[in-house]
């Protein structure tokens, strides 16, 4: 038994600017374990971010594609209780010989292996045996291993010499994907709109964000209801937001950022174009109106403009808004997001 779940693939992994890297480097480790410099792969990021999904496709794809290859998957915590139990039950050896007879150890989570020196001290014979041999070693921790505290400098030296790499939040665009592909696996339509609408409001990790689909697409089924954003609204009140979220700047630059597919650094920047004054003008008015700071301070989280530009900024869009239909239905809806 490796202890791995069919369910995650590289194909229903999606990729995205924020897992990139991770993902390419685990495709790379998963065709030629072994053979690869990416040795030990690394792989981090925060709670929720894919990481036991990515370096469990990784094992999957090498079972299916490699028959003769012994590839284990051990969440540190299960490999510290089998070691545990193994010195209780005087069988260390054999707790060792195991380990050191896979061709591709995988080890989850290794920021639980902090402040255990016994475990620490075998875990560092058997990946020192398994890498001199060539076999594949791939990890994951929800810290780089510069702030793993609590484990061995020789363990982290080890950590080093393949490939560090990390999974970041997922941008937009990447939650948009996933939940289309989810919605796709179950065969289950929602109308765009409210796609979007979850895809900007559950900016946390992705499991919040299938937490979220889940629940709608039962509500779906079940009530025969059609989801529209006011459903799920209400539907995401009562998961994510139960606790009141103060409405910071950050959130309102990344969310009118994302809204308009420009950069944050396009945001603040000094620049001119038509396609960033916009959003920026827009992005001020909605921190004035959602934030207590004055406005001179909104200024300066705008690449350092004075008072004078935000006020100007806020008579624009109020302008617009009287006048320009399209613009009025833009701010009700990226009001929604901080209401
Ligand atoms: P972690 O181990 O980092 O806490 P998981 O690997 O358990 O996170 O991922 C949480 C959930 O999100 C899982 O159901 C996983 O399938 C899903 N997930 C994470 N990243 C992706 C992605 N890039 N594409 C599709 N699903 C993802
Ligand atoms: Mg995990």
């Amino acid at each position: 038994d490796t202890y791995l779940n069919p369910n995650y693939s590289f194909d229903n992994f999606i990729e995205g600017d924020c897992n990139r890297l991770a993902r390419s480097a685990g495709f790379a480790v998963a065709q030629r374990p072994g053979l690869t410099s990416f040795n030990p792969l690394m792989v981090y990021g925060g709670v929720g971010l894919g990481k036991t999904h990515l370096v469990q496709a990784i094992g999957n794809y090498i079972r299916n594609h490699f028959e003769d290859k012994v590839v284990m998957y051990v969440s540190s915590e299960k490999f510290t209780n089998q070691f545990i139990n193994s010195i209780r039950n005087n069988v260390l050896q054999d707790f060792t010989d195991f380990y050191m007879k896979v061709d591709v150890l995988v080890i989850d989570d290794v920021q639980f292996l902090s402040g255990k020196e016994k475990t620490q001290d075998t875990f560092f014979h058997i990946f020192n045996h398994l890498h001199q041999l060539g076999k594949q070693i791939i990890m994951t921790s929800d810290r780089p291993p510069r702030e793993l505290q609590g484990l061995q400098d020789r363990l982290l030296s080890r950590f080093k010499w393949g490939l560090t790499a990390d999974l970041q939040t997922p941008d937009f665009e990447t939650r948009i994907a996933i939940i289309q592909k989810k919605l796709q696996a179950e065969g289950i339509f929602i109308e765009y709109d409210v796609i979007e609408y979850v895809a900007h409001s559950v900016n946390t990790n992705v499991r919040e964000l299938e937490g979220v689909i889940i629940s709608l697409m039962a509500q779906a089924s079940l009530t025969r209801q059609n989801i529209d954003v006011e459903l799920a609204k209400n539907t995401l009140k009562n998961i994510v937001m139960n606790e009141e979220k103060e409405v910071t700047i950050d959130t309102i630059q990344e969310i009118v950022a994302d809204f308009f597919t420009i950069s944050i650094a396009d945001l603040k920047s000094k620049s001119r174009k038509k396609e960033n004054v916009y959003p920026r003008q827009l992005a001020m008015f909605l921190a004035k109106e959602f934030t207590d700071l004055p406005l001179k301070s909104i200024g300066y989280h705008f690449g350092g403009r004075d008072h004078s530009t935000v006020i100007h900024s806020i008579q624009c869009v109020n302008e617009l808004m009287g006048s320009d239909s399209d613009v009025e239905e833009t701010i009700l809806k990226l009001r929604s997001y901080f209401k």
